[in-house]
């Protein structure tokens, strides 16, 4: 079986296999690892690196019209779609609850989709989940952009020239990226506070040393796998309130509060914005599905009322060694489950497996995903 490593066409400074990833690989019994010359350049994983692990450097048609499974940090185009194979399997995040065309494009060209944003979020699933690992990187780099952007200390001094206070930092939604940015605030001094729609975030922020902001009466529904749903309008005006009080007094927000498939809810309109501090910081990191923030601005940096606004929509990408190697370590974890004896083997009795796999035999086979794509399956 050939494996291949296709580059990023966009920005994404990302690769979705590493070096190491090729060696294991290759110790599964696969035949050969294609990688796409130069496609882990910007992560600074050389094309030579690759080669002394026993991957092979070639161009981008190569990787598309030989490999067998096809790994990726990028939505692949129409154009790299059509040179694919029949029967190609392609491991990456492809957003299927959105990207429904996508979708049909896969069901069309005949290629076995496998997308990682829809793991099931159990504790056999963490070794393949990169959308942890994604939000690990996201959560600790909003913090740094935030303390750049801020001209104030995160942690208290007492110096001769007077004292600093230390910097308070809110962060909305406590899910993974939540949860590193205040670990990684409260290492760095700040005093934290955060808040979640969902019950079970509570403990887990105030076991990072951070406040919890009740408001009481929200919806968590246990059958929603982990995931916070939408609010009533009731909750969402007590949650409004209570948010406004702690967000006009603090030097840095992060928001990170996402609902899996839908738009990120508003939390921070620009009445907040207007009320807050000069010289405050916002992080939007749910940029990438809307914004939290109601003047975020996706990908840019900008400014309202004395207010940075950050809405950068890769924050791992920022961090392409370090995310590449978590995101190449999930992917290699998954392929495992999918090789045996250095053949495919999909197993649908797998959780992991059939919980991922989008499409198959020039059909959508996902339960969630069926009901929404219209192409004729
Ligand atoms: P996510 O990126 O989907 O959302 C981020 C956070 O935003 C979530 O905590 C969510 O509750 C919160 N949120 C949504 N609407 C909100 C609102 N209106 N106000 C405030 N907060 C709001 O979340 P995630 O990091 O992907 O985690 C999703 C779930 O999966 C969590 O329950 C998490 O503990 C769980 N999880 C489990 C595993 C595992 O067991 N393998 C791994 C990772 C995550």
């Amino acid at each position: 079986m050939i494996i291949g490593v296709l580059g990023a066409r966009d920005e994404d400074k990302r690769v979705a296999l590493t070096p190491k990833n090729v060696a294991q690989l290759i110790k599964l019994n696969v035949s050969r690892v294609l990688v796409e010359s130069g496609a882990g350049k910007r992560a600074f994983f050389k094309d030579s690196k690759f080669q002394e692990q026993g991957a092979e450097i070639v161009d981008r048609e190569r990787v598309l019209m030989e490999s067998d499974v096809i790994t990726t940090v990028a939505i692949p185009d129409d154009e790299d779609i059509r040179k694919m194979k029949p029967g190609t399997v392609l491991l990456g995040v492809y957003y299927p609850l959105t990207e429904k065309e996508l979708v049909s494009k896969f069901v069309q060209a005949g290629i076995s989709s496998f997308s990682l944003d829809l793991i099931p979020r159990t504790t056999r699933a963490q070794a393949v989940d990169v959308l942890s690992s994604m939000a690990t990187v996201g959560g600790y780099k909003a913090v740094m952009l935030a303390q750049i952007h801020l001209p104030k200390f995160f942690p208290m001094f007492m110096t001769a020239a007077g004292t600093v206070v230390p910097a308070k930092v809110l962060v909305l939604g406590a899910g993974v990226a939540g949860l590193q940015a205040i670990a990684t605030a409260k290492r760095m001094g700040a005093q934290v506070s955060a808040f979640d729609v969902r019950a079970a975030a509570r403990e887990e922020v105030l076991s990072l040393g951070a406040k919890f902001i009740e408001v009481e009466g929200a919806t968590d529904d246990k059958g929603a796998g982990g995931y916070a749903v939408e609010q009533n309008e009731e909750f969402k005006k007590k949650q409004a309130a209570a948010i406004r009080d702690v967000a006009v007094n603090a030097d840095v927000i992060i928001t990170s509060a996402q609902i899996l498939g839908k738009k990120a809810p508003l939390l921070i309109d620009e009445a907040i914005v207007k009320e807050m501090k000069e010289g405050s910081v916002i992080v939007d990191i749910a940029a990438v599905s809307g914004g939290n923030c109601e003047l975020t601005e996706p990908d840019q940096i900008v400014s309202h009322h004395g207010v940075t606004i950050i809405g950068y929509c890769n924050l791992a990408s920022t961090m392409a060694m370090d995310a590449s190697m978590l995101y190449g370590n999930n992917l290699f974890n998954f392929l495992k489950l999918i090789i045996k004896n250095g053949d495919l083997n999909i197993n649908m009795a797998d959780e992991v497996v059939a919980g991922t796999l989008i499409t198959h035999e020039k059909k959508v086979v996902h339960e969630r995903i069926k009901g929404l794509v219209s192409t004729p399956v």
